[in-house]
């Protein structure tokens, strides 16, 4: 499999004001040096609670916010060096769908012209030709190409939602980054339109880098999945793997606190205990320790390294030291 996107230890800190009138900063550290592939034709999931980092990776991916340090590759190019003119090419290849389609549909624009302003902006065939595209791709998301001239609000949630992904794909992208893309919607709508990116993935050869707090829409669309805890990656793990055995002890409690359907493993159920602690002054050491469990005074004091549990597994706990084979330094694992 091909490498599409490489990331490579990866950081982006936010100064915040100490007051109103202070001219002092706490930094928060929002993504910290994580390193990743995504691999051509595949869906890599990001999951983590509100504040772990997953929006600042995707802004970080996409070129919206330059990292402090490390690299994110694009099928070799270190998309913070492109100029200009290369940046826009490697736009149309990267597109970002996001959590709420009516926030992004502009309400006054009948919905052919949103999802044809890509091509009007890049200049794409004649007006008549984009017509007939557009028209392809609300078929292609399931909209009666017919409703053309209607506006946003006159659909519904997971039909704006639709829309917005028709447009993500008017330029034929090789990569969808979703930012939460079905937790507006209802269940019972989110499994239609999970079912129609698996569809499309299929179909068009798509990449999917997909960005969600909730690990029962991971599960059904995902084969990888990166945990993310207070801008780390402290699990790496196929989607298998990690659900049916997740190693890191905040997978596991994320795990259990996933409703399950069979009474009889509900006897394991494991509440997360506590609040996300703040990404300003995270904890020291394993910034997990304060919630975890199995948390030693080796885990206040020291940041456990990555451990390469091999068949692309990593996990990041002191749990797994005897399988660290380096020397006190951490490993430059490939995920
Ligand atoms: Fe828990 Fe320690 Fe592992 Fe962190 S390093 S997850 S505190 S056992
Ligand atoms: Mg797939």
């Amino acid at each position: 499999e091909e490498k599409l996107i490489e990331v490579r230890h990866l950081s982006k800190s936010f100064p915040i004001k100490k007051g109103f009138l202070s001219r002092q900063v706490d930094w928060l550290k929002a993504v910290n040096n994580i390193s990743f592939s995504v691999y051509e034709g595949e869906t890599l999931a990001l999951v983590g609670e509100s504040g772990c980092g997953k929006s600042t990776t995707r802004k970080l991916l996409l070129n919206l916010l330059k990292a402090d340090r490390g690299e994110v590759r694009y099928r070799g190019e270190n998309i913070y060096d492109l100029n200009d003119s290369d940046m826009r090419r490697l736009r149309k290849k990267m597109q970002a769908v996001f959590q709420d389609p009516y926030a992004s549909l502009n309400p006054k624009w009948k919905i052919g012209n949103i999802v044809g302003e890509p091509l009007w902006i890049h200049r794409k065939g004649t007006a008549r030709e984009r017509k007939e595209r557009v028209q392809e791709l609300l078929s292609l998301v399931g909209i009666n190409p017919r409703f053309y001239d209607r506006y946003p609000h006159e659909f519904s949630g997971g039909q704006r939602q639709r829309i917005g992904i028709a447009r993500a794909l008017a330029l034929n992208p090789e990569v969808i980054i979703a930012d939460e893309p079905v937790s507006a919607l209802d269940v019972s709508i989110q499994a239609q339109v999970l079912n129609m990116f698996r569809r499309l993935q299929d179909q068009l050869g798509l990449t999917y880098v997909f960005i969600s707090h909730d690990l029962s829409v991971v599960k059904h669309i995902s084969d990888r999945v990166g945990v993310m805890y207070l801008g780390e990656i402290v699990e790496m793990a196929s989607t298998e793997e990690l659900y049916n055995d997740p190693k890191h002890p905040y997978t596991k409690a994320l795990m259990s606190s996933i409703p399950l359907p069979d009474p009889n493993k509900r006897k394991d159920l494991r509440f997360l205990e506590g609040e996300v602690p703040s990404p300003i002054n995270p904890p020291s050491g394993c910034p997990f320790h304060p919630r975890c469990e199995f948390a030693t005074e080796e885990c206040k004091t020291h940041a456990p390294a990555t451990h390469d549990l091999g068949e692309g597994r990593q996990v990041k706990c002191h749990l797994y030291n005897d399988r660290f084979t380096g020397e006190g330094e951490e490993m430059d694992v490939q995920m």
